[in-house]
């Protein structure tokens, strides 16, 4: 079977805008840009934005209210691109059923909407959450266009945190899958394993780490191979995917993140994914995207979770 060396359609990977990070550190560019009556406004809340139609609704600055946070996300030839931080009353004013989750919106934007609109979420999502200097505790202040922020009292500057993560799919000696249920899932649901890489930790060694810590399974260290990364900023992680092949068959789980987990052939998938026993990840995971590129084809229509 040929495979592709890297992963294709990862949905949130896409972008096709200029980030053009050098303007984040020029203000009085910066100031201009977001009163150019051409500007387009992203609005962001609870990693969602309206869509309509496949499309991603642009506001204009008078329609965005006064003092929002915002986020330079870059340009396509003299358009510059905005992110806005919005609360809850701003989206109950604006045709809130059209708002949707990253999640679900990240398989109908196209490539530069769903680039732009991944960045605007992940900015979003961290300047929600980090609001304090980790030194003294002061209030820290939104700096370059909203990539960093500062600290007044000791000028430390704070960039926006990601997490990386490893998500593996692991593969037995007769190329079977191994697919797992976490303990919060339904019955049914089933994934490929993932981990945080731990701090001072290569990404590699976490994943034979996680591995045998969530199935008891090994994996031959130099079967691990890298296959690409896609952001997932629910609320800062960035996926590393992987594959690796499996020295042991003998699942054994760790009973707490991972209740369940079995190894299964092409046939097993499809059989169980037609008669709705199994259901994977959606088609914007990554998961989603390594089960495919292992199966060989586009996977069998089901319903798939979340
Ligand atoms: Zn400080």
């Amino acid at each position: 079977m040929s495979h592709s060396p890297i992963l294709a359609d990862l949905l949130l990977s896409r972008s096709t805008t200029d980030r053009c990070a050098e303007l984040r550190k020029n203000p009085e560019w910066i100031a201009g840009a977001l009163k150019d009556p051409s500007t387009l406004f992203i609005c962001v809340s609870n990693s969602s934005a309206p869509v309509n139609e496949s499309e991603l609704r642009f506001f204009a600055l008078e329609e965005i209210p006064q003092d929002s946070l915002t986020y330079f996300l870059g340009r396509e030839g003299d358009v510059a691109f905005f992110g806005v931080s919005v609360n809850t009353d701003f989206v109950s004013a604006h045709d809130p059923d059209s708002w949707l989750n990253l999640r679900v919106s990240g398989s109908l934007l196209s490539d530069r909407d769903a680039g732009l609109l991944v960045a605007a979420v992940a900015l979003d999502n961290w300047n929600f959450t980090h609001t304090h200097c980790p030194r003294c505790g002061t209030h820290t202040v939104p700096n370059e266009a909203g990539w960093t922020r500062r600290c007044p009292t000791d000028e430390s500057i704070h960039f926006p945190r990601t997490d990386p993560a490893v998500i593996v799919l692991v593969s037995d000696p007769d190329d079977r899958v191994l697919l797992a249920r976490q303990s919060r899932w339904p019955e049914g649901w089933v994934s490929v394993l993932a981990g945080f890489v731990e701090a001072g930790e290569p990404a590699e060694t976490a994943v034979i780490r996680e591995i045998f810590e969530e199935s008891g399974i090994r994996v031959d260290p130099q079967s691990i191979e890298y296959l690409g990364s896609q952001p997932w900023p629910f609320p800062n992680s960035l996926m590393l995917g992987y594959q690796a092949r499996a020295l042991n068959t003998d699942i054994c789980v760790d009973g707490e993140e991972i209740v369940e987990a079995h190894w299964y052939d092409r046939d097993q998938v499809r059989e169980l994914c037609e008669t709705q026993k199994l259901h994977l990840p959606p088609p914007v995971s990554i998961a989603h995207q390594l089960i495919t590129r292992w199966y060989g084809e586009k996977l069998p229509s089901n319903t798939s979770f979340r």
